[in-house]
C-alpha cells in the first residue's frame, strides 16, 4: 500500500510526487510515456523562471533525478481505471493493480495533430503547437498558423507582434472563434486570412520551407513559404479512464477548483489534464504541488 500514487510524469505529477515525499509519504509515480510529459518535445524553453535556456530533456532529466533522488518508485504502466475502496484506491494498470490512499491524476494532454506525413520528424524544426512556447523563435519571420478556433487566434494575435507576417488558415470559410478576436486580427496589418483552405503536405526534410495548401471549394492547389507552422486545432486530454471517478467537462478536461480536489474524496487532479486557462510548465508545477499537499493533508486526517 502507498500513500500517494501518482498518474502520470510530466512536470505536474514528477512535482507532486516532489512535495509528497518531502512531506514523508511513500510514492508510487506510473508513466506509461516519456517520464517528463510533453515538455520533452520542446528543443528550447525561455519562459521557465531562473532557467534563461535549457532543452525540454535537460528540464525533464533534472526533474526526474531531483524525484527518484528523494526516494520515489517509479513504473513504466498505462492506468486504465481507478477504483474507490473508500478508505483506499485501486489504481488498475494494463499489466496489474496497486493500492494507495490517494491518487493524484496528471496525465496531461495530446496536441491534435494534422496527421499530414513528416510532422513529427519537423516538430521543433519549423511545427510547433504553442506560441506562448515557441513563439519567440520566429521573431521579424513568417509564420502561418492552423485553426479558427479561439485558441488558433490567440496564437495569432500573439504572433502578430514578433512576427513579419502571420498566415491564418483555417478549413471553413469562418472563423469558430470569438468576433473579438477576429476583429483584432483584421486591424493588424501583417496578418492574413486563408479561408475554405487545407494544408495537404509539408515543404522540407530537415525543416519546414513552406506548405503546400488546397481551396477546399474549387481543389485548387498552391504553396505557401513560411519558416514556422503553429497548430492549433485542439488539445485532447488523457482522461477517458478516468470519466466516472474524477468528472469530465464538455471538453474532457477533469472538473477542478483551484484546490485540485476532484467529485471523489482523495481522487486529485495535476497539470495541463485538469480545466484551466494556462497550460504551461509554471501552472503545471504549480498544481502539482498544491495536489500533493491537498493530498497529504487529505491522508493526515483520515
Ligand atoms: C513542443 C512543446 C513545447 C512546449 N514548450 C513549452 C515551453 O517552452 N514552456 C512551457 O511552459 N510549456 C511548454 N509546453 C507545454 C508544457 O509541456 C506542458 O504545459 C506541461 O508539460 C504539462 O505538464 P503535465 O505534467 O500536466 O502534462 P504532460 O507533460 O503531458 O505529462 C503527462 C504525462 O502523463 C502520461 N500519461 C498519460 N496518460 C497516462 C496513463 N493512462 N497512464 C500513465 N501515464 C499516462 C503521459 O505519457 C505524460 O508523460 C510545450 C509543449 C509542447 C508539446
Amino acid at each position: 500500500m502507498y500513500d500517494i500514487i501518482v498518474i502520470g510524469a510530466g512536470p505536474a505529477g514528477l512535482t507532486a510526487a516532489l512535495y509528497a515525499l518531502r512531506a514523508d509519504k511513500t510514492v508510487l509515480v506510473l508513466e506509461k510515456g516519456t517520464f517528463g510529459g510533453q515538455i520533452t518535445y520542446s528543443p528550447q524553453i525561455e519562459n521557465y523562471p531562473g532557467f534563461a535556456t535549457m532543452s525540454g530533456n535537460e528540464f525533464a532529466e533534472k526533474l526526474v533525478d531531483q524525484v527518484l533522488s528523494q526516494g520515489a518508485e517509479v513504473e513504466m504502466e498505462t492506468v486504465t481505471e481507478i477504483r474507490d475502496n473508500g478508505a483506499t484506491k485501486t489504481v488498475i494498470t494494463e499489466e496489474g493493480e496497486y493500492e494507495a490512499k490517494a491518487v493524484i491524476i496528471a496525465t496531461g494532454v495530446k496536441h491534435r495533430q494534422t496527421g499530414l506525413p513528416k510532422e513529427n520528424e519537423l516538430v521543433g524544426e519549423g511545427i510547433s503547437y504553442c506560441a506562448v512556447c515557441d513563439g519567440a523563435f520566429f521573431k521579424g519571420q513568417t509564420v502561418a498558423v492552423l485553426g479558427g478556433g479561439n485558441s488558433a487566434l490567440q496564437e495569432a494575435v500573439l504572433l502578430s507582434e514578433g512576427c513579419e507576417k502571420v498566415y491564418v488558415i483555417q478549413n471553413l470559410d469562418f472563423f469558430t472563434g470569438e468576433a473579438r478576436l477576429v476583429e483584432k486580427l483584421k486591424e493588424k496589418a501583417n496578418v492574413e486570412f486563408i479561408m475554405g483552405t487545407v494544408i495537404t503536405e509539408f515543404i522540407g526534410d530537415k525543416s519546414l520551407e513552406g506548405l503546400k495548401l488546397k481551396k477546399e471549394a474549387d481543389g485548387s492547389e498552391s504553396e505557401l513559404k513560411v519558416d514556422g507552422l503553429f497548430v492549433a486545432i485542439g488539445l485532447i486530454p488523457n482522461n477517458k479512464a478516468f470519466a466516472d471517478i474524477a468528472g469530465l467537462d464538455e471538453w474532457g478536461y477533469i472538473d477542478s477548483d483551484e484546490s485540485c480536489v476532484t467529485k471523489t474524496a482523495g481522487v486529485f487532479v495535476a497539470g495541463d489534464c485538469r480545466k484551466k486557462q494556462i497550460r504551461q510548465i509554471t501552472t503545471a508545477a504549480a498544481d502539482g504541488s498544491v495536489a500533493a499537499l491537498a493530498a497529504c493533508r487529505y491522508i493526515d486526517s483520515m
